[in-house]
């Protein structure tokens, strides 16, 4: 094994204390992943009110540190179920409120967002360049998402500093505001202009990570290339192309504890890939649960998640009554724009033997479709990971997938090479189109009818795949290795 690395995890949120999306559930997993692999990593992130009443048995770890107000502390516990060491930025005028980590409890961003994070960065700075009385300097510091863009930025004007990585969960949020605030906030001068935190003239958060890490990652190899044009950049195309050399995408893994059909305690009849026929108990259930008719013939597709376009909703809902001609079923769990929920709504009331849906978020629920559907549909217009794919293949639910990101990654499209080596485990669309989902759909259920055994090795194949952490984690060690060495060639003489 390679040395072992002091490692910094700068994340604005992580489960089980905060999550508002995937850096949640990958900070809640990755450091843990990596400290299996005997690294020594620390997560710092900002004690907001809902962290402070989850976290167990603080400790005050610092009260001094360099370039902070007296009144911020550092305070030390684990991140609750593991043993990674926690760092809670205490700033109560900052974090101490109800609501959400960005957003007040009407979903209004916090005016103060620019302060806050900039707050966090600037004490993520200190202990990373041991500044903080922590005795402790990490060899890599990685931030995550626009919250913590600005440590990289900060970082690089320290002749002697940590490697940095950054990594982008999710493009569309950049942490843009006026070009004042680049003032109000004091921010060192060298910072400013488009090589540095200057973005169409105002300030940019996530530039500070995209133009001053030593590496950056995103969730998915696809996702990488994608982001590097207009369609999927975000307007950070050009700059994102321009360090393409530094730019990987390293999948998320998943926790199979959790998300394994032979262990799991929501569903009615646990199975494996060698105890398939349990899983039509499943299937049952879902359809008794959903107020469907129970039927072993009909195809029952799946889907859980948020209901916005990105996720192809309007896509769903233009096909769902061929759907129903061809004798499907639809079991459908999600929350998200009133308009979808409202329309999706509708088309179960008119056609209550074919499809079922259920408006809002249970993860028991979720757990049951995945065990119980035949098929899952993930119609995205992008994705920069996905997770709900991955869990279908582990359940031997088929996946009916747009190839884009993460989904292009991990399920493997149905062709005839793939048929002959046995490698498909799902099926692909290339357009955003209702023809498209429309033609993958169709081809499923004609499959799922008429060619049961492939259908049958698509599953098992699926349900052998593995999309752990463990695997994650030792690409991102390598990341820190390539990081490392160019945080050394950009600060030798
Ligand atoms: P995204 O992060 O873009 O929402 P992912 O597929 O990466 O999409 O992850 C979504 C996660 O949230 C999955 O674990 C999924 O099961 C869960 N989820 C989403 N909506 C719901 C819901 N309504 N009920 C239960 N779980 C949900």
């Amino acid at each position: 094994m390679s040395k072992a690395l002091k490692i910094l995890f700068v994340a604005s949120e992580a489960l089980p204390l905060v999550k508002t999306g995937g850096l949640g559930d990958v900070a809640g997993s990755l450091p843990a992943a990596l400290k299996a692999l005997r690294h020594d990593v620390r997560i710092i992130m900002p004690a907001y009110r809902e962290a402070m009443r989850k976290a167990e048995k603080l400790a005050f770890a610092s009260f001094k540190m360099e370039g902070i107000p007296e009144t911020v502390r550092l305070l030390e516990g684990r991140l609750p179920g593991t043993r990674v060491k926690l760092l809670l930025v205490d700033s109560p005028s900052h974090f101490d409120r109800p609501g959400g980590p960005y957003a007040d409890p009407l979903g209004h961003d916090w005016a103060d967002n620019p302060d806050r994070f900039a707050l966090f960065a600037r004490v993520a700075v200190a202990v990373a360049t041991n500044h903080a009385e922590l005795d402790w300097q990490p060899d890599i510091v990685h931030g995550n998402d626009w919250q913590s863009g600005l440590v990289p930025a900060l970082l690089s004007l320290y002749p002697k500093r940590p490697a940095t990585v950054f990594t982008i969960h999710n493009l569309a949020y950049q942490g843009h505001f006026a070009p004042e605030t680049f003032e109000h906030l004091h921010l060192p001068h060298e910072l400013w202009g488009i090589h540095g935190l200057e973005f169409h003239g105002g300030l940019s958060f996530i530039k500070g990570g995209l133009s001053f890490a030593d590496m950056i990652s995103t969730v998915s190899p696809t996702y990488a290339k994608e982001i590097q044009t207009p369609a999927y950049g975000c307007g950070l195309e050009g700059l994102l192309n321009h360090r393409k050399d530094r730019l990987k995408g390293i999948l998320n893994g998943v926790d199979y504890n959790h998300w394994n059909p032979a262990k799991d305690s929501y569903i009615c009849a646990n199975y494996d890939h060698r105890s398939l026929v349990k899983k039509a108990l499943n299937k049952a259930a879902l359809q008794k649960e959903f107020g469907l008719p129970v039927s072993a013939q009909a195809p029952l597709l799946g889907l859980v998640g948020r209901l916005v376009e990105q996720k192809g909703i309007d896509l769903i809902l233009g096909i769902l009554p061929r759907l129903v001609e061809l004798g499907a079923q639809v079991a459908l769990i999600g929350s998200g724009e009133k308009h979808f929920e409202e329309a999706l709504t509708e088309l179960a009331a008119i056609y209550p033997n074919h499809i079922a849906t259920f408006i809002g978020y249970d993860e028991p629920k979720a757990h049951r479709i995945e065990a119980g559907a035949d098929m899952f549909l993930m119609p995205s217009r992008f994705e920069p990971c996905g997770l709900n794919q991955i869990y279908s293949l582990r359940y031997g639910t088929i996946p009916i997938v747009r190839h884009t990101g993460g989904l292009a990654d991990t399920v493997v499209d149905l062709n005839k090479e793939t048929q002959s080596n046995g490698k498909a485990t799902g099926i692909h669309f290339q357009h955003s189109t209702l023809e498209g989902l429309l033609w993958a759909t169709e081809r499923a259920i004609h499959l799922y009818r008429n060619e049961p055994e492939l259908w049958r090795t698509m599953m098992v194949t699926g349900m052998q795949q593995d999309f752990s952490w463990k695997k994650s984690a030792r690409e991102y060690v390598q990341l820190y290795q390539q990081a490392l060495i160019q945080r050394d060639a950009s600060t030798t003489p």
